[in-house]
């Protein structure tokens, strides 16, 4: 747990984790931590190491005592402890000390090889929820054996029987074609001849990718529908990610077309790290009704530098639209980051409001419990028992 605050804001209520993802359930070895340390698929260069950045220091200086290391051991001594603590206990003792009351998992990335929604409910002993990811479903459809003509509704009816007993939808649109596209729903005739084309290059290619546009855009719409009927989020990543996209053209303020769109339908877009967009996802908050943001992962990578991107994040952005993320995966270090992060660096904010006379302790109260958890509990449906995977009360 964080440690309590000493006279000044108190960060230390239980968070929702809004988006993260499982860890791995295995034993993992220096290089397979160190490449679940980077959003890169490349190796660093030979003889340098993934702890030599923000992100390596923060899990030297604080997840180290976690796995009852001094703070600042060595890289390859705490995943030697890791190894010998065992993967299980690792994960127990890490997300056990996240002070979640809950957690939002998106299951749509690389889901065979990390722990699934009931298992991370098990592992942090706190109820866990599932996002579905609109792409991953479609090349699961595309996987399946359906042919081109058949597509369009049996991924229509699979994305429906999977949000059935979500709480949220996500898109990756970003990733797959940026947000610089036409964001109208495509027609039906637009949306053959792409599934079309998309079939062929699976075809070609052997290789399951979405990343025909029109494809993409008619499963945003069929989302964006199955969100409306649900009365539940869509999730939009934005900005820092993984390394396959055009970091320019993911620029929320692109998708300015689609967000109108959402808000006249009330379909809530919650969007996602922001990172470096996270000023503009903060306007975007300001202007919109339905649009609301975070700073997940982004403040695990920035490590002492996180107060920054929070005080960014806090120029302008309602407090009433923050949400909080870790957006880990695979490393129950990022998880455990996540909230040290998060809790850090609003604390240190609201801190410094308070010695500049511009809030007092019970408003820094209420923004605290805003972001930790009202907004969330307030866009997503929580508090359904049978949403919650795990036998816990809500
Ligand atoms: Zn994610």
């Amino acid at each position: 747990m964080p440690a309590a605050s000493t006279g000044g804001v108190t960060c230390d209520l239980p968070l929702i984790d809004h988006h993260c993802h499982g860890v791995m359930p295995g034993d993992l070895d220096l290089q397979t931590f160190e490449a679940l340390m980077s959003e890169s698929y490349r190796p660093p260069p030979s003889g340098t190491s993934q702890f030599d950045k923000p992100l390596g220091l923060m899990i030297r200086s604080r997840c180290a005592p976690v796995l009852d290391l001094d703070p600042f051991t060595k890289g390859s001594d705490y995943v030697e402890r890791r190894r010998e603590l065992g993967a299980a206990e690792v994960n127990r003792r890490l997300l056990g000390a996240c002070g979640l009351e809950r957690l939002i998992i998106d299951t749509g990335h690389r889901s065979d090889s990390i722990a699934g929604v009931a298992e991370m409910a098990e592992i942090s002993g706190r109820p866990a929820h599932e996002v579905v990811r609109i792409e991953a479903v479609a090349e699961e459809v595309a996987r399946s054996g359906v042919d081109a003509a058949r597509f369009p509704e049996a991924f229509s009816e699979t994305l429906a029987a999977r949000t059935h007993d979500a709480v949220g939808l996500k898109t990756i649109v970003a990733y797959r074609t940026t947000f610089a596209i036409d964001q109208s729903p495509p027609s039906a005739a637009d949306v053959r001849s792409a599934t079309d084309a998309w079939f062929r290059t699976i075809d070609a290619t052997g290789t399951v990718r979405l990343e025909t546009v029109d494809v993409v855009r008619s499963g945003l719409w069929t989302g964006a529908e199955l969100a409306r009927q649900h009365g539940i989020p869509l999730q939009i990543h934005v900005g820092f990610g993984d390394p396959d996209i055009t970091m320019h053209a993911c620029d929320p303020t692109h998708f300015t077309e689609f967000l109108r769109a959402m808000e006249t339908w009330e379909v809530t877009c919650t969007l996602l790290h922001n990172y470096p967009f996270h000023r503009e996802a903060a306007w975007l908050a300001e202007i919109f009704r339905n649009v609301y943001y975070d700073v997940g992962v982004v403040l695990n990578f920035t490590g002492p530098q996180a107060v920054t991107i929070m005080g960014e994040a806090l120029e302008m952005g309602p407090f009433f639209k923050q949400l909080y993320s870790s957006d880990a995966f695979g490393l129950a270090e990022l998880h455990y980051l996540g909230q040290v992060q998060f809790r850090r660096t609003l604390r240190h904010h609201l801190d410094r409001w308070i010695t500049d006379d511009m809030l007092n302790l019970a408003e820094a109260d209420r923004i605290v419990a805003m972001i930790a958890t009202g907004n969330a509990s307030r866009i997503y449906p929580l508090l359904s028992e049978h949403q919650a995977t795990g036998s816990f009360g809500t």
